[in-house]
């Protein structure tokens, strides 16, 4: 059997090297139309300053060690350039000896990736973009001596860039299109690393694109000229699809290249994965695009388990994903109350701001988590977390959760590691499940940060529970002060429709409870003061 693979990096090369250890009399052959094979995409900005030092940490493999280990014909600088699907043909040329070759396949994979989205604007041929290996080595050689930069878009590539250009003592602006930064998650849950990003000196302009691209300068759409010695489109990525387009292949209607559950293309003999490939969204059911390294490792694997006549499905992607910055790390996974909004999904938010660990060892820091979850059956939909510490292992416990089917009251029950300087007896996941089934069981009935204004609107009260100290620090407009311990002194007072909030959304339970009990009707502000504050602080960030 002879397969042909075209992309040697995250997809093509985890096909190749699983097909090989499932099948030793295979013959592989891996066209890459770079330099490098296998090199870690997800490494590359944080070469640019010197945070990975060694440019050879970035290359993992090179055409010799798979040749050594796994008798893979790797073919670097060779780009293909047409498939022939009657023949079973591919055409490829290599751009170092000007050689123009054909090969033959039983089985073609398609791994093409993704191509940076390119700046269309008067003077975009300025802009660099982040890519692979040559891309890295162009943008570190322009840093030297470079004093500003432009990043155009805030999604994960364009944040990472923008940290590591400031640990060069580059200023740097971040252009965003947006309203926030990283938009798949949502607006409150993005404000703690916006506002990193700005302590740090990142400028953040949000609701603006560049307009065009001068000599050391670029215009933005609103008027404004920002200093740019060096200008880096990361404005998202574009299924790199056209060999499949020319070869009469399936696209769907996202732009990637449709595949089916074994990630066959519309021609049998052909198979596709990763970012050049639209995958089937876990929550929504409908094809999308998620360009992220682990779902091209695994139906990378899944394409060879196929050819070697495994039987095997992928699983529908939830798009878990985590970026880190300055010390801030966001997460997210499954659905966002956005995402779920447009998709027609109902989904009920609730949002805890725990520490990472137990308050008394040194060192614990407060971890905001999000998720969303079905409001009739509990089924978990959609996790977020920010914050400085602890973010990584609670959105990964949350996407296996989702994945397990579970519903958010079955966060309650799960017996997870604990010892003071890793957790709490009640982790922040238990915490979750804790909240969770009071909203199930409308033991406290909640109001969302963006629900508030039109509730005081309508006349409801606002009751801060918090101490005088703590509303001094900061307060929400319109709230009356009632001490939670002073609480019962005050039931004659109150009545109508009653919101009451603390900082975190605890002690605002408990003045819940004591207000029911006494015939009130009353909600509980979600995560409190804190995730207003948030919420408010994005939106007036957008403002301007
Ligand atoms: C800067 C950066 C940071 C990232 N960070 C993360 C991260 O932290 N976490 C995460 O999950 N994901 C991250 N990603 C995304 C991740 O790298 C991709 O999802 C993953 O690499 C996709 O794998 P792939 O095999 O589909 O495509 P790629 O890795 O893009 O490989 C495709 C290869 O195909 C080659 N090719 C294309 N056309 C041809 C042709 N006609 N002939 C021969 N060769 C061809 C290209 O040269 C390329 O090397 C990052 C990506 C970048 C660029």
């Amino acid at each position: 059997m002879k397969v042909v693979i075209v992309g040697g990096v995250a997809a093509g090369m985890s096909a190749a090297t699983r097909l090989r250890r499932l099948r030793e009399d295979a013959e592989i052959v891996v066209f890459e139309a770079g330099e490098h094979v296998s090199y870690a995409n997800c490494g590359l900005p944080y070469f640019i300053s010197d945070v990975i030092a060694m440019r050879e940490a970035l290359l993992l493999q090179t055409p010799e060690s798979l040749w050594r280990r796994f008798r893979i014909d790797v073919r670097v600088n060779t780009r293909v350039t047409a498939i022939d699907r009657d023949s079973k043909s591919v055409s490829a040329f290599n751009s170092i000896t000007g050689e123009s070759l054909t090969e033959t396949y039983d089985y073609l994979i398609l791994a093409t990736g993704a191509k940076p989205r390119a700046l269309e604007v008067p003077g975009g041929e300025r802009a660099l973009s982040l890519r692979d290996v040559a891309d890295a080595d162009t943008l570190k050689a322009a840093t030297v001596g470079a004093k500003t930069a432009v990043v155009a878009g805030a999604g994960f590539v364009g944040i990472e860039v923008a940290e590591n250009l400031r640990h060069l003592g580059i200023e740097v602006t971040l252009v965003q299109r947006g309203s926030q930064i990283l938009s798949n998650f949502d607006p409150e849950m993005i404000e703690p690393l916006q506002a990193k990003l700005v302590s740090e000196g990142v400028d953040i302009a949000l609701g603006v694109e560049i307009a065009s691209i001068e000599s050391n300068a670029v215009t933005l759409s609103d008027g404004r000229t920002v200093m740019a010695d060096i200008v880096i489109a990361a404005t998202g990525v574009v299924p790199d699809n056209s060999l499949a387009v020319s070869a009469g292949l399936r696209i769907g209607k996202t732009g990637g290249l449709w595949v089916d559950a074994q990630q066959r293309t519309s021609d049998p003999n052909i198979l596709a994965a990763g970012d050049a490939v639209e995958k089937l969204g876990e929550l929504t059911g409908d094809q999308t695009l998620i360009p992220l390294a682990n779902l091209a490792n695994r139906h990378g694997r899944l394409m060879a388990d196929v050819i070697a006549g495994i039987e095997t499905e992928a699983h529908p992607a939830l798009g878990t994903a985590i970026i880190g910055a300055f010390g801030m790390v966001a997460a997210v996974t499954g659905l966002t109350e956005n995402s779920a909004r447009k998709a027609g999904i109902e989904a009920q938010a609730i949002h805890v701001h725990p520490g990472s660990h137990a308050g008394y060892y040194p060192g614990s820091k407060r971890v905001s988590l999000k998720v969303l979850f079905d409001p009739q059956t509990g089924r978990l939909l959609g996790a977020q977390g920010v914050g400085e510490d602890g973010v990584d292992k609670r959105i990964d416990v949350l996407a296996t959760a989702i994945r397990a089917g579970f519903t958010v009251e079955d966060l309650m029950d799960l017996e997870l590691s604990y010892a003071p300087q890793f957790g709490s007896a009640k982790d922040p996941i238990n915490h979750l499940g804790y909240v969770g089934n009071n909203v199930m069981n409308a033991v406290t009935p909640t109001l969302q940060w963006h629900e508030l204004d039109t509730a005081l609107a309508s006349g409801a009260q606002l009751i801060d529970v918090r101490t005088e100290r703590e509303q001094k620090i900061g307060a929400i407009p319109g709230s009356r002060l009632i001490p939670v311990d002073e609480l019962r002194d005050h039931l004659g007072e109150l009545d109508g429709d009653l919101v009451v909030h603390c900082a975190v959304g605890q002690r605002g339970h408990i003045a819940t409870q004591i207000l029911r009990s006494a015939g009130k009707s009353v909600r509980n502000l979600d995560g409190g003061y804190a995730t207003w504050k948030s919420g408010k602080d994005a939106l007036a960030r957008t403002k301007g």
